[in-house]
């Protein structure tokens, strides 16, 4: 492919002035966002900070859901711990959409003292022909950590230069921990890769000796139908069936991607009518190329989850389809069914308080969810903020005062705030589950792949699983009185933002 794509995603802070470190309310926010500087969340900091996420490892996580595929860990092999913890979680969610796959096969190139003085090269080149000759995967993607960065290993040239000695298809992936604060800059960091390597033209119907002109029309039609919908990694299948079952119902077709998928599905990317981000986080860095490159228009708007939110994002879709009559007799059906099966649920939640703590547009979008269900929003907490919240804050019947925290992890400042606010239930992100059961109150996680969150049916399914969670919280109380929270009390009479500078 012919691209400009630069060697390497830049980091997030510097492409999206986002930020990690901010506490206030959501007036605060707003008006921070609503600024023409785009609010300078970047310059933002802690003097103290607890512990944060690494670029690197959630690019394991985003590359370890590829299917035939082999991903190489070029760096010291603690780099790599992510891929062990979240091997059976990948694996099932692997195996929802295809029975016979296995988790991701990795190798590390084990990077010692002796390698920071004489390079990776050779590690590399053999650690990426073994893989070749042991798996004979479609694609080995080779995943750069802070190591390689620092002794300046090109693996970009070293693979472009071993391709013609393996039959896969190589992906450099430069996702370095060090060179950014935002995690999510994981994500651009593995599109770089994508780009570079794998979304190719098909060049199978430009090579056709006789051009059948019938099967031609079968494809215009079928990619004017169709619709790219770019998951993410902590959708479940149900949540993909749920989707896909509204947008056929408007007659389209769909692709789900990126997740899950395998490397040749990167090449059907360009036989669609429309890119649909899932998320803004997730996407905007491959969708933006995407359309410059080959002129796909894209939507990044708001996530499908909860009554408001499903309805918008469906009928911005329908839109661009001319689609909007019939989007608008889907919705009304869809939502007068939920409606009456959320009556019961909505007489047991009102007025309970939620906290929900988790990525910027999951946590605003099930914010609208809560206040759905009849439930108070006692306080928001996001690993980082950017432009992609401002339409859906604008949109949102959160109270301006409703405190809002700004951190990747910390979960002191989490602590202190949860103690403040006094909610009835947390809503967390899976991953920060252990350290939240300890504060005594129930914990719905904000996503597990087994389980419908998306659509109007993940709306019930989450409606159902906060009455049954609300009925009984003695396990939270155990952990709270057996495994109490490590923070001295003196930490709960300070504000919660002593340690952020420059807010
Ligand atoms: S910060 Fe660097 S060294 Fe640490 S796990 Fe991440 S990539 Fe590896």
């Amino acid at each position: 492919m012919e691209t400009k794509i630069e060697r390497a995603a830049p980091p997030r802070e510097d492409r999206l002035q986002a930020g990690t470190a901010f506490c206030g309310t959501c007036a605060q926010l707003r008006e921070r966002l609503g600024r023409g500087d785009g609010g300078c969340f970047n310059i933002a900091n802690r003097s103290f900070g607890q512990s944060f996420g690494c670029q690197f490892t959630l690019s394991l996580a985003m590359l370890n859901t590829l299917r035939n595929t082999v991903v190489v860990v070029h760096g010291p092999i603690g780099c790599g711990f992510w891929s062990i913890g979240g091997y059976g979680t990948t694996r099932t969610m692997k195996r929802q959409r295809d029975p016979a796959q296995n988790s991701t096969p990795w190798i590390s190139t084990n990077l010692d003292e002796g390698d920071v003085i004489s390079g990776g090269e050779k590690k590399l080149r053999e650690a990426v022909l073994y893989a070749d000759r042991e798996w004979r995967p479609e694609a080995i993607v080779v995943a750069g950590s802070c190591v390689p960065a620092l002794i300046g290993d090109d693996v970009d040239t070293i693979l472009r230069d071993m391709q013609k000695d393996v039959s896969a298809d190589l992906v450099a992936v430069n996702c370095e921990g060090f060179k950014t604060k935002l995690m999510a800059t994981a994500y651009d960091a593995v599109y770089n890769g994508i780009l570079k390597n794998l979304t190719k033209k098909r060049i199978a119907r430009e090579n056709y000796v006789v051009p059948d002109k019938l099967d031609d029309l079968v494809w215009e039609y079928n990619k004017a139908h169709t619709v790219n919908v770019f998951n993410v990694g902590s959708m479940g299948r149900p949540d993909e069936l749920e989707l896909q079952r509204l947008l056929n119902a408007l007659e389209l077709k769909v692709n789900f991607l990126p997740c899950f998928s395998q490397p040749q599905d990167f090449r059907r990317v360009l036989d669609a009518a429309l890119n649909v981000s899932i998320c803004g986080t997730h996407d905007d860095y491959y969708v933006k190329h995407i359309h410059e490159e080959y002129g796909i228009p894209y939507l990044i708007d708001t996530m499908p989850i909860g009554r408001k939110g499903t309805s918008r994002w469906l009928m911005n879709i329908a839109k661009h389809f001319n689609l909007e009559e019939k989007a608008r007799l889907l919705i009304e059906k869809e939502e007068a069914a939920l409606d009456s099966a959320l009556e019961p649920y909505r007489a047991v939640l009102k007025g309970k308080g939620a906290y929900i703590s988790g990525g910027e547009m999951r946590i605003f979008v099930t914010a609208e969810l809560i206040k759905d269900l009849g439930m108070e929003i006692t306080g928001l907490k996001s690993h980082h903020v950017d432009g992609f919240i401002k339409p859906v804050m604008e949109d949102l019947e959160v109270s301006g005062g409703t405190s809002i925290n700004i951190a990747s992890q910390h979960p002191f400042e989490q602590a202190n705030l949860i103690r403040k606010l006094k909610p009835d239930v947390i809503l967390m992100h899976t991953g920060s589950g252990n350290i939240t059961s300890k504060h005594g109150l129930p914990v719905l996680p904000l996503f597990n792949p087994g389980n419908n969150y998306m659509g109007y049916s993940g709306a019930f399914e989450i409606a159902y699983r906060l009455k049954r969670l609300l009925s009984n919280s003695q396990f939270n109380k155990n952990m709270q009185t057996y495994r109490p929270l490590p923070y001295r009390k003196e930490w709960y009479t300070k504000e919660v933002w002593s340690y952020i500078k420059e807010q």
